[in-house]
């Protein structure tokens, strides 16, 4: 079927009735990148950083211009979003030692732990600064939970662009800033952030976790992991609607986005493009290729009124089926 899926690769990702939600790639490790062009995904909406750090030695300035710069390249010219480090949690790294924590989650995570952990963070965003030199890469800030971690990570952007300039190294004079909307308090003061950032991306995978409370790697309580809770919906829908208000495009990268039934619900809610992992891009286009927007859009207000997430998730492979 795959092999099938696969000739779908230079085919646009729209609905029957014209509606384009073009896909991005997540990656997690250099090698995937390959498979973005095999899988037709247009460019990285979610570049994972973390690798970089697995090892005991920390990577440099220069090792970390040559990873997202190959990438870009890799990329022909498609946007690459590069998420800065997104440590803890259920993310370790081999040279970074942190302390042990009782709640991980919770804790000394992604933006926290760079904030305070400057000299590590400025490594990578003169990094990002000088790779996106003549290239078309954007960056995002991971677990941002109120609009003041993203004034201090963008006023140390600022710092890193000043000194370039000044020790005569090229750098991005600009470039687009995004923050991952995963802690359902950045959800619900998400038009604070706007005005601050360029693009929102949604990250299903922490947003369902925090907001129902339901651990994302702890099996006992995965039956109660719900991405339909009419919660969840409610704070999708408020990021999408302020996002239309400020005009700044809205992205979801979480696994949500990857599946057959939900996408069409995330298309209805007016999400405006989706990052999955690239060998689920077939797969997601081919769903798209087969939907009317207009039954997206039915789909999300009738969500958005029911109560139960059985029902919603009901109504979604209902969707699915008369489409298929
Ligand atoms: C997410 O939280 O949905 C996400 C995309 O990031 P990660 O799974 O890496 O935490
Ligand atoms: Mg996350």
């Amino acid at each position: 079927i795959l092999g099938e899926l696969e000739t779908l690769k230079d085919e646009q990702s729209e609905t029957k009735d014209g509606y384009c939600v073009p896909i991005a790639a997540n990656i997690e490790l250099p090698n995937e990148i390959v498979s973005i062009d095999r899988f037709g995904a247009q460019g990285i909406g979610l570049f994972r950083t973390e690798f970089l750090f697995q090892k005991k030695q920390l990577p440099d300035e220069e090792t970390q211009i040559q990873v997202y710069s190959e990438a870009a390249d890799q990329c022909g010219g498609n946007e690459v979003v590069i998420r800065t480090l997104d440590l803890g949690g259920d993310k370790c790294s081999a040279g970074i030692r942190v302390d042990q924590e009782a709640n991980p989650f919770l804790g000394w995570r992604a933006i926290r732990f760079c904030l305070g952990s400057v000299k590590l963070f400025k490594v990578q965003l003169r990094a990002i600064l000088r790779a996106a030199a003549g290239r078309n890469i954007a960056m995002m800030y991971p677990m941002i939970s109120c609009v003041s971690e993203v004034l201090e990570a963008n006023t140390l952007l600022e710092e890193c662009r000043q000194e370039l300039k000044s020790e005569g190294l090229p750098c991005a004079d600009r470039i687009k800033i995004g923050v991952l909307i995963e802690v359902p308090s950045a959800a619900l003061t998400v038009d604070l952030i706007a005005p601050h950032v360029d693009f929102f991306s949604i990250g299903t995978n922490d947003l369902i976790q925090y907001t129902l409370a339901i651990d994302r790697v702890n099996e006992k309580v995965a039956h109660l992991y719900r991405p339909t809770h009419a919660s969840v919906i409610r704070l999708i829908h408020q990021v999408v609607q302020t996002g239309q208000q400020y005009r700044i495009p809205v992205m979801v990268c979480g696994q949500t986005a990857a599946s057959p039934e939900l996408a069409p619900l995330l298309i209805g809610l007016g999400v405006n493009r989706l990052s999955i992992s690239p060998p689920s891009v077939p797969m997601i286009k081919d769903v798209i290729r087969n939907l009317h927007y207009s039954d997206c859009r039915r789909l999300a207000e009738d969500a958005l009124r029911m109560s139960s997430s059985e029902d919603i998730a009901a109504e979604c492979r209902a969707l699915l089926k008369k489409t298929s």
